[in-house]
């Protein structure tokens, strides 16, 4: 395959919110990288950005929206409260920071970045994002790294629903209950390390496919995840990897290739463990 621009699906994950079905992860780019990434991303055709408060990258990737000469309406903006900035009155204040380090009005969706249990915070500050979403703050809101507990926590008493829960996906990670607790509450999957930070790319199935298709590794692995229904966040500080992986929106594989990719799970997670992972510095 070329690595050639091609169209990306929306998927509607909350009344009226349409989220671009590829979109660019910028964890571990750095700040005085940050601009340069996303105007490039922003080049090679990505509308969909995901940063967070913890990542210390909100002012670049505000910047290259402001240089791209795009409208706001044109890219969907994702970031994060940092798990150090929980309860309900921190939440609204580190939402309002957000977007003035954006240099945006609102953003398209804020998720609680880790449920971090052990503070006991994350039901309120979900009680923060739902206000903020109901007052027409931010556009959509949902959560990071939820287990079902989680999940069933802040969904019992009803209000809104969270919009995604994004979590650690990839072949040898899917998380498969995590993922279908999501669904059942109407919560769209969204995957982060979409590409298994490169773990994935060695795989059997994963390298038949490519080649059959005249694909890369990754394409094939963004394309088993498009087929499946999730929202992908893959990160490249490259031109020509960002490119390469927005084009996998073009490929399609073959059932057998998304069965025998499926069958890779060996629920080996590369991340934290949400039910422990407690760093505020994580922030
Ligand atoms: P990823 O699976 O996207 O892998 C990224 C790495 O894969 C790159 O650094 C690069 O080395 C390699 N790569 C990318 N494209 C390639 C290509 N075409 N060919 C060869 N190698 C390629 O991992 P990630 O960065 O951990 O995750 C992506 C995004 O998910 C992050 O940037 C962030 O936005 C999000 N994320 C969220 C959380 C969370 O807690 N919510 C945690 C981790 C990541």
């Amino acid at each position: 395959m070329t690595a050639e621009t091609t169209d990306v699906e929306t998927i509607e994950i909350a009344q009226g919110v349409h989220i671009p079905q590829i979109g660019l992860g910028v964890f571990q780019v750095p700040a005085d990288e940050a601009q340069r990434v996303v105007e490039d991303g922003l080049s090679a055709g990505y509308r969909h950005v995901d940063t967070a408060a913890a990542y210390v990258n909100e002012a670049g990737v505000g910047a290259a929206l402001r240089a791209s000469g795009l409208n706001r309406d044109d890219v969907f903006l994702t970031s994060k409260l940092r798990n150090g900035d929980q309860g309900y009155e921190q939440t609204r204040r580190a939402y309002a920071d957000s977007v003035e380090r954006l240099g945006i009005e609102s953003l398209d969706l804020y998720l609680i970045h880790w449920p971090y249990p052990s503070a006991g915070l994350f039901e309120e500050s979900w009680r923060a994002l739902q206000d903020l979403a109901a007052e027409g703050a931010v556009r959509a809101v949902g959560v990071s790294n939820f287990l079902p507990e989680h999940l069933e926590a802040i969904t019992k008493h009803g209000g809104i629903r969270p919009a995604v829960n994004q979590i650690e996906l990839h072949p040898t990670f899917q998380q498969p209950a995590v993922a279908s607790a999501s669904r059942a509450l109407g919560v769209a999957v969204q995957a982060y390390s979409p590409l298994g930070q490169g773990a994935d790319f060695s795989a059997k199935p994963v390298l038949e496919a490519a080649t059959a298709h005249g694909a890369s590794p990754a394409q094939v692995i963004l394309a088993w995840h498009l087929a499946l229904g999730h929202i992908v966040i893959p990160k490249s500080s490259r031109p020509d990897r960002l490119a390469e992986n927005l084009a996998s929106a073009g490929l399609r594989l073959t059932q057998a290739e998304i069965d025998a990719i499926t069958a890779l799970d060996s629920n080996e997670r590369i991340g934290g463990d949400p039910a422990t992972f407690s760093l505020t510095q994580m922030r």
